[in-house]
């Protein structure tokens, strides 16, 4: 993972935490030492061992919970390499395109064949990148909730192409193809039924 390399990247520290506790260790097991004189020379090793296995284990729980009770400024979180802002950013503009795509499609600029193609192209790289960043932390309901909304405004703007070629569907003649009006029953042209 990334994150190690973006560890080594902060100052270091006077003692570092690993240090402080083996020093913590150390000094516990001189202490039992001291306290345990007396006892046999097993049972103090055995002590002493215990102690700083302890202080082994205090050090994994620092590890764990001092990226939450830090407040050192917080670190860019890296996913696969790329921070989550730049993820973020490819999102947005993978979206936007998605959106310029569809409004471009109900102008009649695109083709269909070229919309289907480009548009499954950009979902799916949205798809992915979602992904990426869904797996990179707990932001899947922000996400989740991101989804929803932009979903939400597409269909706004997708009524519009289905309308139009609903309408332009409407009355072309499947022997011909010849436009009739919406409502005709039969092709003005060769009179096959609508
Ligand atoms: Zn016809």
């Amino acid at each position: 993972m990334t994150s190690s390399a973006t560890l080594t990247e902060e100052k270091e520290p006077f003692l570092q935490p690993w240090q402080f506790f083996l020093l913590g260790g150390m000094l516990a097991a001189t202490a039992t030492v001291i306290v345990a004189t007396g006892q046999s020379p097993a049972n103090i090793i055995i002590l002493s061992i215990t102690v700083v296995a302890v202080s082994f284990v205090g050090l994994g729980a620092y590890r764990i919970l001092s990226p939450l009770v830090s407040n050192q400024p917080e670190q860019p979180i890296t996913i696969g390499g790329r921070t989550r802002v730049a993820l973020e950013r490819e999102k947005m503009l993978v979206l936007r395109s998605i959106k310029e795509l569809e409004f471009d499609f109900a102008m009649g600029k695109i083709a269909q064949a070229d919309f289907d193609e480009m548009s499954t192209r950009l979902r799916s790289r949205a798809v992915r990148l979602m992904k990426e960043l869904d797996a990179g932390g707990g932001y899947r309901e922000l996400i989740q909730k991101e989804v929803a909304e932009r979903l939400s405004q597409q269909g706004t703007i997708r009524l519009k192409p289905d309308a139009t070629l609903k309408v332009e569907a409407q009355g072309v003649c499947e022997a011909c193809g010849t436009q009739n009006d919406t409502d005709a029953k039969f092709c003005k042209n060769c009179g096959a039924r609508l």
